[in-house]
C-alpha cells in the first residue's frame, strides 16, 4: 500500500500541492485527472523524490519517509520503490533498446550484465518489440520508445509504476499501442499511478480516479462514481469541458 499524508510543494512563492492525503492499494490502477496546471505532475514527482515536497510523509509498504527530514539513505531507499514512465520517454540516446532497459537493472540492482540481458530482452518481448533489440532511440518510432520506457519501469520491478502522462507527447495513431501495453500490465496486478488526459483510458482501466484541481484533491472514487456521478461542482464542470 502506498499512504501520501500532508505532501505539499510551492516552486517559490507557487504552492502547488496544499496537503494531499492518497492511499493507494496493492494492485490498484490509479488514474489522476485535472486541468492543466493542478498539481498532478508534480504530485507524481514527489512520490519518487524527483521533486522535494517541503512536508508530508510518503508511505510505501513498510517503509516511510518523513519529508521534512529525510537521509540520503531514505530518499534512495525511496527512489528504489517507483519506476516513472515519462512524457518524453527519457531514454538515452546513445544506447540501443535492450542497452536501456538493462541499465537499471546492472546500475541500481547490481544484476550480472548476462542475466540483466535475459531479463530485459523477455520484457522487451512483452511491450512487442522483440524484433527491435538493438534498434537505438532515434530509429524507433515514439509508440515504440514509450514503450521501451514501459519495459525499463518494469524490469526494475518497483512496488509502483508512476506513469506521467504517457501518450501525450504521441501522433494520435501511436497512442492505441502504448495504451494497449499498459492495459495489458494493468491485468497483472502491477500497482500504477498514471497522470492522464486520455477520459476513456481512465475510465475503463483504473479502479480508482483522483480529480485534482488548483494543488488539492477535490473528489475520488471508482471511475463510473466519479464520471456519471460526480458530487463536486469543480469535477462536473471539468467533464463537460474535456466530453
Ligand atoms: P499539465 O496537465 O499541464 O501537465 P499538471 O497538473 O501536471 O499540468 P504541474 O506540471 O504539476 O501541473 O504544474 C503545476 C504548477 O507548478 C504549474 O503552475 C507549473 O507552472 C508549476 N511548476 C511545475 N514545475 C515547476 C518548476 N520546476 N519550477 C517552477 N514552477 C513549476
Amino acid at each position: 500500500m502506498i499512504k501520501l499524508t500532508g505532501i505539499t510543494k510551492s516552486f517559490d512563492r507557487l504552492e502547488v500541492l496544499k496537503g494531499i492525503d492518497l492511499t493507494v492499494k496493492k494492485g490498484e490502477v490509479v488514474a489522476i485527472l485535472g486541468p492543466s496546471g493542478s498539481g498532478k505532475t508534480t504530485l507524481l514527482r514527489c512520490i519518487n523524490y524527483l521533486e522535494k515536497p517541503n512536508e508530508g510523509e510518503i508511505k510505501i509498504g513498510d517503509f516511510s519517509l518523513n519529508c521534512k527530514r529525510p537521509s540520503k539513505k531514505d530518499i534512495h531507499a525511496l527512489r528504489q520503490k517507483s519506476a516513472m514512465v515519462f512524457q518524453q520517454y527519457n531514454l538515452f540516446k546513445n544506447k540501443n533498446a535492450i542497452e536501456n532497459v538493462m541499465e537499471g537493472l546492472i546500475i541500481a540492482h547490481k544484476m550480472p550484465k548476462e542475466e540483466a540481458r535475459k531479463r530485459s530482452a523477455a520484457l522487451l518481448e512483452k511491450v512487442g518489440l522483440a524484433h527491435k533489440l538493438d534498434a537505438y532511440p532515434s530509429q524507433l518510432s515514439g509508440g515504440q520508445q514509450q514503450r521501451v520506457g514501459i519495459a525499463r519501469a518494469l524490469a526494475l520491478n518497483p512496488d509502483v509504476i508512476l506513469f506521467d502522462e504517457p501518450t501525450s507527447a504521441l501522433d494520435p495513431e501511436l497512442v492505441g499501442e502504448v495504451l494497449g501495453v499498459i492495459r495489458q500490465i494493468a491485468k497483472e496486478g502491477i500497482t500504477m499511478i498514471i497522470v492522464t488526459h486520455e477520459m476513456s483510458f481512465a475510465r475503463e482501466v483504473a479502479n480508482h480516479v483522483v480529480f485534482m484541481d488548483q494543488g488539492v484533491i477535490v473528489e475520488e472514487g471508482n471511475p463510473s462514481e466519479l464520471f456519471n456521478n460526480p458530487k463536486e461542482e469543480r469535477t462536473r464542470q471539468f467533464l463537460k469541458r474535456i466530453k
